[in-house]
Order: structure tokens, then sequence, then C-alpha cells
């Protein structure tokens, strides 16, 4: 067990999308390397109600899951990163 793939946070594999961060990014956050995208923490999130509406990704939704992903990108920059 290497503990990859689960959540920092609450500690379960309820992961859905993990964004790794550019090493300029990491220093200003402090260290964190990672942001996770977590069912149970970000239970709010778009990306996760569109998993909790639809369980799956289907061909015709890879669309807007593609623009709720990439809005996600946009919030989860760490505090203190220029816009
Ligand atoms: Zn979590």
């Amino acid at each position: 067990m290497t503990g990859d793939g689960g959540c920092p946070r609450c500690r379960t594999d309820s992961v859905l999308a993990v964004l790794r961060l550019p090493a300029t990014w990491a220093n200003q956050a402090g260290g964190a390397r990672e942001v996770v995208l977590c069912a149970r923490c970000d239970a709010g999130d778009p990306v996760v109600a569109y998993f909790a509406a639809h369980g799956t990704v289907r061909p015709e939704g890879v669309d807007e899951l593609a623009r709720l992903l990439l809005d996600w990108i946009d919030r989860a920059r760490p505090l203190g990163s220029p816009p």
C-alpha cells in the first residue's frame, strides 16, 4: 500500500481527479503539489455533482464534463497565486 489515490483530507478513496501543480505554484502553496477533487470533501462542486447525477461519463457528456473540469482547474489554484 502506497496511499496513492486517496484523499489527503478525508482519507477515503473518493478522489475523482488530481491536478498536479507546476513547481512555482507548489512553492507558493507551501509545498503542496497536488490539488485533489474529492467526492466527499468537494461535495458541492459542479464536477462532483456531474458524477453524482450521471454516475459515469458518456460520450455525449464529455464536452460538458471537460468544461466543468476546466472551471475546476481555474478555481483549484492555490491561495495566494496570481489570478
Ligand atoms: Zn476527501
